[in-house]
């Protein structure tokens, strides 16, 4: 049901009319004036204001009573403590890196949880989140802020559309908006798919392709990049939203941004669970999973990170309906999963696609990850270059903005669950947590064949986990932004040299 859906013809009607109006004060070829650009944005703002007015949004007061607690667990006895606790609670973990456990509890649950834990651990914790309530109030907009621009605003991409998360229905919406603002081969809105309940996965392709100076040079050589996975990691969907921006808008203006396009696409899926993310917005702020039906009536969704065809499902946790981690009745049982999955393959089959690189956008803890997902044991043959380039990419990260990612491999950086998970004893103090199969990281490294696959968790390091401030998403926007262009120039044979040189240019590093 899409109430508020603003369809193309309107979009591009209130372009025309609005181009007519005002003068083309901008560089880039074809391309509508920033003042237009934003014009249409505010349009698409009022109708997500009136979708909001219709619906209310989700209570945050269910939450109102817990709190988000970080277990400080230094020893090896201690994390295999911790686990044994959680284990058979289906506990919402948030989170889990190297000596410390984040997880939320209800106020009233804290002293009996404590209770099961060895006196070692009941002094070592701490309240990251106290209002749980206030701090998920505080991600969405608030009410009636689109108002059409002046024209003396700044013209920044960071204008309205970043000051704040947006709805899915507003991000397809604006999706279209780019894809006819940007006339010609370089922007394009495609499908993925559908979802179990029937949405679109949109997606926008960027580049010139075989079409443009590439033309005849054989495969289509592209880099995918997707966020929301996880419904609850919103930082991961306005990233990919904001990457997607950034690359559009520096067509004709960045000569590195130039020459990435000139030879690869890059697809950008911002939101590959939109049913989950939906229910973000109108059920419950903190769902992380799908929306299907599964066998329990009330445990509906299947983790998508957990629902790929490799190496898919050797942990318990996965094959219980109401776990945080439950992947489905098999290999690509969750829609969502199998349709990116066969997107990809029929892009390979069909369209001689031959994709060069995956970055999966996740929050939170601020790492780079690399394959192998599903065991510490199996190792990838180019580990030397994987790790090298995530180095990079962390480094570019920090010259962007300071903030400090870390590198890992995906299994040591996986997110513990407690519900039904098999950690024992064995190998409990050689790896963190519980090892992860069926992720899209793993399935696109190893079945995909995309070289250089990283899972990115974005910021931050806990201060409000999933609840990130909307403050956030233009920073973590343009760190990411710096890192791919590092990765763009990396994949160009530069080793971020020219890269280097730019950013020298351009003073962006101050
Ligand atoms: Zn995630």
């Amino acid at each position: 049901m899409r109430l508020y859906f603003l369809d193309t013809f309107s979009v591009i009607s209130l372009l025309i009319a609005t181009s007519l109006s005002y003068p083309q004060d901008t560089p880039i070829p074809g391309a509508p004036s920033p003042w237009v650009r934003e014009s249409a944005i505010a349009a698409i703002l009022e109708d997500r204001d009136t979708w909001r007015d219709n619906h209310g949004l989700n209570r945050p007061d269910m939450y109102k009573n817990d709190v988000v607690l970080r277990f400080l667990s230094i020893t090896p006895d201690d994390q295999a403590a911790l686990r044994r606790a959680t284990k058979g609670m289906n506990m919402d973990i948030w989170d889990s890196g190297p000596g410390f456990t984040d997880m939320r509890l209800p106020k009233d649950g804290i002293s009996p949880f404590l209770s099961t834990l060895p006196e070692s651990l009941q002094s070592t914790y701490m309240v990251l989140i106290d209002d749980l309530a206030s701090a998920i109030s505080a991600t969405y907009p608030p009410s009636r802020e689109a108002t059409m621009p002046q024209k003396s605003r700044s013209h920044q991409p960071e204008g309205l559309f970043f000051r704040n998360y947006q709805p899915f229905e507003t991000i397809s919406t604006w999706l279209e908006l780019l894809s006819s603002m940007f006339q010609g081969d370089l922007v394009e809105k495609i499908s993925i798919g559908k979802t179990s309940e029937g949405r679109d996965i949109p997606a926008l392709r960027v580049g010139l392709g075989p079409a443009g100076s590439n033309a005849g040079s054989g495969s289509r050589k592209t880099i995918l990049i997707t966020g929301g996975l996880h419904a609850r990691e919103w930082i991961s969907i306005s990233t990919v939203n904001y990457l997607a921006w950034s690359f559009v808008t520096s067509y004709g203006q960045d000569e590195l941004v130039d020459r990435i396009l000139d030879t690869y696409d890059i697809v950008f899926v911002p939101v590959v669970n939109p049913d989950g993310y939906e229910y973000t917005w109108t059920g419950d702020r903190l769902w992380r999973k799908t929306r299907q039906n599964t066998t329990m009536p009330y445990c509906p969704g299947v983790d998508l990170d957990h629902a790929f065809g490799y190496q898919w499902g050797p942990a318990e946790s996965q094959t219980e309906p109401c776990s945080l981690t439950y992947g489905g009745e098999g290999p690509f049982h969750a829609v969502e999963a199998a349709q990116l999955a066969q997107w990809a393959k029929n892009e390979m089959r069909n369209n001689n696609v031959n994709f060069v690189a995956y970055l999966d956008l996740h929050s939170y803890s601020q790492q780079i990850l690399w394959p192998y997902s599903y065991s510490c044991s199996a190792r990838v043959p180019n580990l030397e270059n994987m790790m090298e380039v995530a180095m990079n990419i962390a480094k570019y990260m920090r010259l962007s903005s300071g903030d400090v990612y870390t590198v890992d491999s995906a299994c040591q950086g996986e997110v513990a669950i407690g519900f039904g998970s098999t950690y024992g004893e064995e190998g409990a103090s050689s790896r963190r947590v519980e090892q992860a199969g069926g992720s899209a990281l793993d399935y696109f490294f190893h079945d995909i064949k995309a070289k250089y696959s990283y899972q990115i968790k974005l910021r931050d390091t806990g201060t409000y986990g999933f609840l990130l401030p909307p403050s956030h998403i233009v920073p973590t926007g343009q760190e990411m932004f710096q890192a791919l262009k590092y990765f763009g120039d990396y994949l160009l044979g530069n080793n971020g040299h020219e890269w280097m040189q730019t950013v020298d240019n351009q003073q962006v590093l101050g």
